[in-house]
């Protein structure tokens, strides 16, 4: 890895079309990081902790126009947490996740725009709806009114080939195509939340709209 963080951004931007949304995924990333970041122009920060996001957010509390973006697995008892920390929710992964967030959002009189987390591969052990799941729950999830449900978000599993990262990718697009012809009132179908450092140009040739890209602007994580 060479170059400044800024460096870094401002190669990975060259390669981005202006429309992809760059998040910078700040998870064990110092808050000295993340104000270099932002002074290379960045304005979304992900993380996928509470508690993590928590401390950072009160550190970097003088910079009044970030976006933070929740992007790990949440736990049904750091919902609340969430929605006050979080504008994005990209791992809304459940039926019962999105009703509690949609209960909880109203609650609040929060309004927090959402992705819905689909495995393309249908893995046991992974998080999130498989295609025939998600079309079966999107009556009951077009209900939602708090929540603002924007797009798809998708993570690779690992080992895949070029071609078949593509494919999924691909694939999560025309799943989002296939829900936007299925006449939802209220929930809409705008984003794409897909690519990863490792993966992030066969998400943007697919049409991903907000890359997520942590180590390839910060480094290799310690833990
Ligand atoms: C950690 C993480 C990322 C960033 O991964 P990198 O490989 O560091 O770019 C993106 N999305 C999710 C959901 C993550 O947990």
């Amino acid at each position: 890895m060479t170059g400044s963080i800024a460096e870094r951004i401002a190669n990975i931007r060259q390669q981005l079309p202006p429309s992809v949304r760059l998040i910078a995924v700040t998870k064990q990333v110092s808050v000295e990081a993340m104000r270099e970041a932002y002074a290379a122009g960045i304005r979304d920060f992900g993380e996928s902790r509470t508690q993590e996001a928590e401390a950072k957010l009160a550190q970097l509390s003088d910079l009044p126009d970030l976006n933070w973006h929740f992007i790990g697995h949440l736990q049904s008892n750091k919902v609340k947490k969430a929605l006050e920390q979080f504008q994005w929710i990209h791992s809304c992964d459940s039926l019962k996740l999105a009703q509690r967030l949609d209960r909880l959002a109203e609650e609040l009189s929060l309004q927090p725009k959402v992705c819905l987390q689909v495995k393309i591969v249908p893995d046991p052990d992974k998080y999130g709806w498989t295609a025939p799941e998600l079309l079966s729950d999107l009556p009951e999830l077009d209900t939602y009114k708090s929540l603002q449900i924007r797009g798809l978000m998708t993570i690779l599993p690992l080992g895949l080939s070029q071609q078949e990262a593509l494919q999924v990718f691909e694939d999560t697009r025309k799943l989002a195509d296939k829900i936007k012809q299925q006449n939802c009132s209220h929930l809409r179908m705008e984003e794409l939340s897909m690519g990863m450092s490792g993966d992030y140009p066969l998400a943007v040739q697919a049409g991903s709209t907000m890359v997520r890209l942590g180590r390839i602007i910060f480094g290799e994580r310690t833990a």
